[in-house]
């Protein structure tokens, strides 16, 4: 009954034919973990091994004329345009996203120097939190938690004030996979004058995002989750166009200068956005990050979504289907949730390494969560299928 119900719902999906595009693991039967790290396109490895073989091998140090140094701004731009709905000029690509993270909330800081209060969730993602003490630490300001649970409108008003400098959240929750209202909560913000960072590492190329349209600030994400740009490809920064002139970031290097070839003495910010850079980027991720982000692009972010959710709900579907006894750490509504779904039980983690070790890769997250991360151009529906049936076989050996 399912079983069909899979193979009809791939043999309908208009998004099926990109599966192919993704270079095959024969030993994998069901890739659940697209939100980690993202399946290699073969484009990605044609432009990973272009950009070894001949930009870097033969043209050399020329190749940063033939468009490498130009590239974190080329390359924020087709991510803004692809999943961002940011226009040019605003995004670049750069550093980890925990590097480019320290850089906007200090930024951010500065653009509010009479304020001293920082607010960030307890479920957060650890390296957000982590961040956020360090620089709470550093500049003597106060960390004001959101409690566990959503982070709705509402909790994030209760703790709004006239001493709030920067609101930081993440659009995507990392485990319960619970959309954050971005325009609501950056409008609640603003009216108190403070400042708000999203951080969209589960969001971007899963979920349509309209960062101009909704008024945000400051943003960052990551590129090797469902952008599939690699592992430890760099992450992204955005900054809204108001807020470029007058932004300030504390890792002064050479490349986010004004005139790195001048060597001249003293920094001076670079034009625009890229004065968010620091150092020399890794420019083979980046140019195997550009093609896939193409393909998003190519895809469009809107079908991406519609699949999505037709992924999720399959997924849920056959959860309770065939894993009662599963408790749904995701929201039923699809409304509500992003491109992964996160099940509680307390033999999951027992399991984990025989699921491996048969080719199911879903994730763990403590204490209890089996987290499902389905990437919407390299997932089928069978494979969601296969991979809770070997979930449910497994658990009932245990
Ligand atoms: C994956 C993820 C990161 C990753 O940070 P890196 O510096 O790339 O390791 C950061 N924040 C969130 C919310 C994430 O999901």
């Amino acid at each position: 009954m399912t079983g069909m119900q899979s193979n009809t719902l791939d043999a309908a999906d208009p998004l099926a034919a990109f599966r192919a595009r993704f270079i095959e693991a024969p030993d994998v039967v069901a890739y659940l973990d697209g939100n980690s790290l993202g399946r290699p396109l073969q484009v990605s490895i044609d432009a990973l091994t272009e950009g070894a073989t001949t930009a870097w091998a033969q043209r050399l140090i020329r190749s940063w004329d033939d468009g490498w140094i130009e590239l974190p701004v080329t390359l924020g731009d087709r991510i803004a345009e692809a999943a961002l709905g940011a226009a040019p000029g605003q995004t670049v690509v750069g550093d980890s996203t925990t590097v480019l993270l320290y850089k906007q909330v200090r930024a951010a800081l500065a653009l509010r120097p009479d304020r001293d209060e920082l607010i960030v969730a307890v479920d957060d993602f650890p390296t957000d939190r982590y961040v956020l003490e360090g620089i709470a630490a550093e500049r003597g300001a106060t960390l004001r938690w959101i409690p566990s649970g959503d982070v709705s409108p509402d909790a994030v008003a209760a703790l709004l004030g006239t001493r709030t400098a920067v609101v930081v959240l993440s659009h995507i929750a990392y485990r319960s996979g619970a959309i954050a209202d971005v325009p609501a909560i950056t409008a609640l913000a603003h009216d108190v004058g403070a400042l708000v960072i999203w951080d969209l590492s589960h969001s971007v190329g899963a979920f349509p995002i309209q960062l101009d349209e909704w008024d945000v600030d400051l943003a960052v994400g990551c590129s090797y989750k469902y952008l599939c740009g690699g592992p430890g490809a760099p992450a992204f920064a955005y900054v809204a166009s108001r807020h470029l002139d007058e932004i300030r970031q504390p890792i002064q290097g050479w490349l986010g200068g004004a005139e790195p070839f001048a060597m001249g003495p003293g920094y001076r910010p670079g034009p625009g956005i890229r004065r968010m850079l620091s150092g020399t980027p890794p420019i083979l991720s980046l140019l195997a990050l550009g093609p896939a982000v193409d393909t998003v692009a190519e895809a469009g972010i809107e079908r991406i979504r519609e699949k999505s959710i037709a992924l999720t709900e399959h997924a849920i579907g056959l959860a309770d289907e065939l894993l009662p006894d599963a408790i749904l750490a995701t929201p039923r509504d699809a409304r509500r949730r992003g491109g992964h779904v996160t099940l509680d039980h307390p033999d999951f983690e027992a399991i984990m390494p025989k699921l491996w070790e048969r080719g199911v890769i879903p994730d763990f997250r403590r204490p209890t969560g089996i987290r499902l991360g389905l990437s919407p151009l390299s997932t089928s529906f069978a494979e969601v299928e296969s991979g809770i049936r070997a979930i449910a076989e497994e658990l009932s050996e245990v």
